[in-house]
């Protein structure tokens, strides 16, 4: 069983599923060309794909191109279907930093061919995650920095109020599609800046008020 701690909070959590909304920044919809889509673009990560801080990546070999995406994971503390967006944030237990990584080239040509993305999106190691800080000590999920450097480079530097849909319509829109429970994971999309990792590359990852997070690549 895969946990997650909450700082400050004894027990652990067991973690459930991970869903992720793709295109949520303009301009990272733009770096890759992509449009602007009318409804979320959801996918799923298995909780085997976590890796802790500190912890190696395994870039499959079926890859060359695997990107970096660091996101605001937000943590389920309670149940909930059809959930309103004004009630949205009652159902955030804490906020975390994530990195979604995404073999690029084989997404799209999975894309290409309308299959579905998961060997792309949810292989071994495809989540890097930190713990959590309790949701009362962020004091405005739609105002927090996200930077993720490379080799000590800074490669994405953004700000969570360049969302498109807000951490509460997440929550909302998700879970009108499958039922939330406490210990799944949302990861709520990623500012531009993406590009390739490497082997032996270190990876740091951090959003103002919730925590860092640093990995290997292999
Ligand atoms: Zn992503």
């Amino acid at each position: 069983m895969v946990t997650v701690k909450i700082r400050g909070q004894g027990q652990d959590v067991a973690v459930g599923k991970i869903i992720c909304i793709g295109r949520n920044y303009a301009e990272h919809v733009k770096e890759l060309g992509n449009v602007v889509p009318d409804s979320p673009i959801l996918f799923m990560k298995p909780a085997s794909c976590i890796v802790r801080d500190g912890g190696t990546v395994i870039i499959p070999s079926y890859s060359d191109e695997c990107h970096h995406e660091v996101e605001l994971a937000v943590l389920i503390g309670k149940e909930g279907k059809n959930i309103q967006p004004e009630d949205a944030l009652e159902h955030a237990a804490g906020y975390g930093v994530a990195i979604d990584l995404t073999l690029r080239d084989v997404q799209n040509k999975l894309k290409d061919k309308g299959h579905p993305w998961e060997i792309a999106k949810a292989f071994d190691t495809s989540c890097p995650l930190s713990d959590f800080v309790p949701a009362d000590a962020v004091e405005d999920p739609q105002d927090l920095n996200l930077k993720l450097s490379v080799n000590g480079e800074l490669r994405q530097d953004g700000n969570s109020s360049d969302m498109m849909r807000s951490v509460a319509q997440i929550i909302a829109e998700m879970s009108y599609y499958f039922t939330l429970e406490a210990g799944d994971i949302l990861l709520t999309g990623t500012p531009a800046g993406v590009s390739v990792l490497q082997s032996g590359d270190t990876v740091e990852a951090s959003i103002e008020e919730v925590g860092s997070l640093q990995v290997f690549v292999a």
